[in-house]
């Protein structure tokens, strides 16, 4: 740490309670957004309290140091981006404080999903609806005045605005709302003032009375300037600020509404007083196909007298990138379809939704230009589907691996919704000017366009090329009576263009940031253009330096010094565009910081939720690392290892990022390089070879069993292997398996014709449950299908990889390579029943290996279930089922939803008469492997897994089950009840399982060992 940084972290850690970071990696972490910018801040304060935001406030500016307020880093033109401290509202400041019969106080940390769930329950909402509703919190969405494609039904937040507890300049704490105007008792004190000559709660009263006279002075100015057809959006809205409540009474100035939009220049907002409205009781959507962008847009024209709630547009390139992403838009979504309007109505009751949207169809059919076609969402499902046009497609645009692609840049434009056809055909002329394609989304009906120009921002020259653009773009907005900075703000994108454009409104809205913050410490260069270089032309994230491909079958040698680290990376296999276009891809839109039980990203975020532990941590400090933002020492060191194993390998977000971004390999690349110079304590060694100590324990079994019930051992067992004590373990059952299977004669090659399965037998069914491999065995050949148990196989490896031992991990990788490949070479599917192993096998081993043979066999590897359930689609999966009575919870492990196919378990289970399934989703389970056995992890295991663990104890279960053996184990950790491998469930519906007991779950089920009859 630089000795600049060590001073403000000694300062800050004294003046606040929160978290002060000052490192080089958490510096990293904070560079960047989903903007195109980067710029590195001193050092980032995480408050508790709104104490904390004014302590950091009142010291910086004291130093004339600049504040950034963040939230969850969203903002795709750079809002919260600077050099000075970054203040994160969004790690503690997330409480919901008082829901009234019409408000909700909040802090401004909070996520707006958190708000609509709460304010849901009770049959009302909050209305402003950004896309990213899981991610972006309210403080972002007053610094933004956010708003979505409901903007007709519910406005921007500004709507919403009752008041807001803020942080002023000068550190003072104050509550904003409508302040009435008297004389100027005082003026406010400057940054470091010292002596204040108001008390704190008063600071505001003089702010109004300058903001009265600035508008006043300026009125012809803003009424020219800002006219409502300009959406109330770009810059401050001065418009409507002054008012007053009566005819004749006081004119009062309403700050808190003032501040929303300020995007953090006027004051920090700390809480906020929110007014909600009664949730809307039904909802008519259709997608409108057209051949013309242009019949869209005058279709969206005439639409509006009908009150749609929602009208969105989507050009040609959105509607093909729709149909890229998933074939269920491919089917919706004719290719002819040059444009699609997505419309909703809202309603109390069903019927009134529905006949206004038949009306507004039957309008879209007639006419001279009558559209293509219509999808009309028959049901809740197909509507949120059509819905993630909007919602998801956009983020998509990353997962594209290459240089040129549609960049933020302009973005965000409101023109007055009558013309849009207008000047739809005026953006085309300047792209085809400036030789820029560009893909355009927007809501139509209020006349807000996302357009986002083709470009590679990395070049050189280009930013040139998209700044001309821009202005080009700009100026046909401003002639057809239209603004910049929409939804999205004006940040470091758009704010040095507003100037430009609008100079005598630039000049008033200068005067009310001087009155609010004289020495320019709030977010300088966003609003109101900034001084300084660094703010006022930031500049993009540069271009990653090019990495070497790694030697032929593996990384550089792992014995390198340190400092020689970053040129080690890449050590695992980048094909196609590399370890740079991976890293590129990931956008920074934040997808991955959702935490709703509604989507299932990162589990280890959700319970903690600090930028480091998101995924795009992981990215952004993997970056940092290649373009030599951080150097040797600083990888191997203890901090990055903390920021890394915040990952417990589960793949949740390589399903979940819209780009698709590799995130569990990026973090193989990371840990890979701080294991290399650094192995670690003993115990995470050890835990990292639980294999072997599988096997070992097999070995001497009947001891093994006896010691693993022993707390004298389990204390032994923590202290040395770091084995959690209170974590039940499953008993060790040695070799059996393989000796059943030898005399079964599945050892050698199937000598069978048609179908052929080597089983890929994982540590759990090998060591701990050969009643499992009996069963799968039993099941497959049931079903007519060779089996082949090589017993030349290893264990997967998969806790190598998640220690970061990728030399012991490649070494595991190779020797099982042989076998497999030469399987799959014979015509052999590879199958196991642990989905982590075939996680392993499939996205880990093409990583470790270069070898052509890993990608054959990856495309071979399923699990169990995807394996049957492919085989029930096909017709050949024998149903003479018997009745298995029983009420089971079944539980989709991470791995296994993340190889893409989430419920064929669930699906099997569904085929077994008596089953009684409950399959909601209760989220991770916690495990993660060898997570949550060691004694570091136990308790956070145990807080990720608690609805798991929860829903387990409810009445009516009386079983568990899950194919992953880990979640097994958490899963049974707070229940005396059994959770089994649905195989088995299978298997004991076949007749395979012998045993008595007809009704409910016999113990032949939770044994481990038993006898099985043959098919
Ligand atoms: C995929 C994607 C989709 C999006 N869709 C929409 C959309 O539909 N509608 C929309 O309006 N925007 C949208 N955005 C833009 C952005 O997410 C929103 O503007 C969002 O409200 C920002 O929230 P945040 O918490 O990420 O804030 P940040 O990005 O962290 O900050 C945004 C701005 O608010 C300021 N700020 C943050 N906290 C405070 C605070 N406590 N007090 C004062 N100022 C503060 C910051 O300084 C910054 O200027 C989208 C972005 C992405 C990446
Ligand atoms: S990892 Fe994916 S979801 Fe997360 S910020 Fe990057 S692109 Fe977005
Ligand atoms: S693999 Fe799991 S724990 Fe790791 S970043 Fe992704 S979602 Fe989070």
């Amino acid at each position: 740490m630089e000795p600049e940084q060590k001073r403000i972290e000694e300062d800050l850690r004294g003046i606040v309670a929160g978290e002060v970071l000052c490192d080089d990696a958490s510096r990293a972490l904070y560079a960047s957004d989903a903007s195109l910018f980067e710029v590195r801040p001193l050092a980032i304060v995480r408050p508790r309290s709104a104490e904390d935001v004014a302590a950091t406030v009142a010291w910086a500016a004291g130093r004339g140091i600049a504040v950034h307020p963040r939230g969850a880093g969203s903002s795709v033109c750079g809002g919260a981006l600077g050099p000075g401290l970054v203040i994160d509202c969004s790690r503690f400041m997330r409480r919901i404080l008082a829901t009234g019969d019409d408000t909700i106080r909040v802090q401004c940390g909070v996520v707006a999903s958190q708000i609509e769930q709460h304010l849901g329950r009770l049959g009302r909402t909050f209305g402003p609806d950004p896309s990213n509703p899981g991610v972006t919190t309210i403080g972002g969405m007053i610094g933004r005045n956010s708003s979505g494609s409901r903007f007709l039904r519910h406005g921007a937040v500004r709507d919403r605005i009752v008041a807001l507890e803020a942080v002023l300049a000068d550190g003072s704490i104050v509550e904003l709302g409508p302040t009435a105007v008297g004389p100027p008792r005082s003026a406010i004190g400057g940054p470091g003032a010292g002596i204040a000559p108001l008390p704190a709660a008063a600071r505001h009263e003089p702010l109004a009375a300058g903001v009265a006279a600035i508008v006043t002075a300026a009125r012809d100015t803003i009424t020219r300037f800002q006219p409502a057809a300009r959406a109330a959006h770009g810059g401050y809205r001065l418009d409507d600020v002054l008012a007053t409540a009566t005819a004749g009474s006081d004119p009062f100035v309403d700050l808190a509404r003032l501040c929303c939009g300020a995007e953090g220049t006027l004051a920090i907002v700390t809480e906020a007083t929110l007014r909600t409205v009664p949730a809307d009781g039904a909802v008519a959507v259709a997608l409108v196909l057209f051949d013309s962008l242009a019949r869209a847009a005058e279709a969206a024209v005439r639409l509006r007298p009908l009150g749609p709630s929602a009208c969105d547009i989507f050009d040609r390139r959105h509607l093909a990138l729709a149909r890229g992403t998933k074939p269920a838009f491919d089917l919706l979504i004719p290719p002819v379809a040059e444009a699609g309007l997505l419309v909703e109505f809202t309603s109390d009751a069903p019927r009134a939704c529905n006949s206004r949207l038949d009306e507004a169809m039957k309008m879209m059919q007639q006419g001279r230009h009558p559209c293509l076609d219509i999808r009309r969402a028959e049901d809740a499902v197909d509507a949120a589907f059509f819905w993630e046009l909007s919602r998801n497609v956009v983020s998509t645009l990353h997962g594209v691996r290459a240089m040129v692609r549609p960049v933020p840049f302009i973005e965000d434009i409101v023109v007055p919704p009558a013309a849009l056809p207008d000047f739809l055909g005026r953006l085309q002329g300047v792209l085809n000017r400036r030789q820029f394609t560009a893909m355009l989304f927007g809501h139509a009906a209020h006349g807000q366009l996302h357009v986002r120009p083709y470009a590679d921002p990395r070049a050189a020259g280009e930013r040139d090329r998209l700044e001309t653009l821009a202005g080009d773009v700009y100026a046909e907005v401003v002639a057809v009576g239209g603004t910049i900075g929409g939804e999205q703000g004006l940040g470091l994108s758009r704010t040095p263009f507003f100037g430009r454009l609008f100079p005598e409104l630039a000049a008033v809205q200068a005067e009310v940031k001087r009155l609010f913050d004289p020495a320019g410490i709030l977010n300088p260069g966003r609003v109101v253009a900034a001084s300084d270089p660094v703010t006022s032309a930031a500049p993009f994230r540069p271009a990653l330096p090019a990495v070497p491909a790694p030697e032929a079958g593996g990384p550089a040698p792992a014995d390198s010094a340190p400092a020689a680290l970053p040129a080690l990376l890449p050590l695992l296999v980048w094909p196609g565009a590399g370890l740079n276009a991976e890293l590129d891809a990931c956008n920074g839109c934040a997808g991955c910081r959702a935490t709703s039980a509604a989507t299932r990203m990162c589990p280890r975020y959700r319970h903690a939720p600090a930028e480091e532990a998101s995924p795009r941590a992981k990215a952004n400090l993997l970056a940092a690392a290649v373009a030599g933002r951080l150097d040797g020492s600083q990888l191997s060191a203890e901090s990055l290892r903390a920021i890394a194993d915040t990952c417990f390998n589960c793949h949740q977000c390589r399903s979940g990022c819209p780009a698709g971004v590799d995130i569990p390999a990026l973090v193989m690349e990371l840990k890979g390089a701080n294991f290399a110079a650094n192995s670690g304590p003993l115990h995470t060694w050890l835990l990292s070879r639980v294999d072997a100590l599988s096997a070992l324990g097999g070995a001497v079994r009947p001891l093994a069993n006896r010691a693993i019930a022993s707390p004298q051992f389990r204390w032994l067992l923590e202290k040395t292997v770091g084995i959690a004590r209170g974590r039940k373990l499953p008993e060790f059952s040695g070799g059996q398996f393989l000796r059943w299977a030898q005399r079964r004669g599945i050892t050698r090659p199937s000598r069978r014709s048609g179908p052929r399965v080597l089983y890929f037998l994982d540590t759990y069914a090998r060591r701990h449950d050969p009643l499992l491999a009996q069963a799968f065995v039993s099941v497959l050949e049931r079903n007519g299908i060779g089996v082949f148990v090589d017993p030349r196989q290893v264990a997967a490896g998969m806790p190598l990889v998640s220690e970061g031992d990728l030399d012991a991990a490649r070494r595991v990788a190779r020797r099982n390579m042989r076998v497999l490949a030469e399987a799959v070479r014979l015509g052999y599917r590879i199958v196991s029943t642990e989905p982590a192993a075939v996680t392993c096998i499939t996205h880990d081993y093409p990583r470790l290996l270069d070898d052509d043979e890993a990608a054959r066999v990856a495309a071979a590897t399923c699990d169990a279930a995807t394996f049957l359930w492919e085989l029930h689609r096909e017709g050949r999966l024998r149903l003479d089922l018997r009745p298995v009575p029983t009420r089971i919870l079944y539980h989709a492990p991470c791995h296994a939803r993340s190889g893409g196919v989430a419920v064929p378990a669930e699906h099997l289970l569904r085929l077994i008469p008596g089953v009684v399934l409950s399959a909601d989703d209760h989220g991770c389970s916690g495990m993660a492997g060898t997570f949550g056995l060691s004694r570091d992890h136990y308790r956070a295991s145990l807080r990720v897994g608690l609805d798991l663990i929860s829903a387990m104890r409810g009445g009516g279960i009386e079983a568990g089950a899950t194919e992953c053996s880990a979640c097994r184990i958490q899963m049974e950790q707070g229940t005396t009840k059994p959770v089994v491998h649905p195989v088995k469930l299978l298997a004991k519906s076949y007749g395979l399982l012998a045993g008595p007991g007809p009704r409910g779950l016999d113990e032949i089920l939770t044994a481990t060992s038993g006898t099985l009859t043959t098919s």
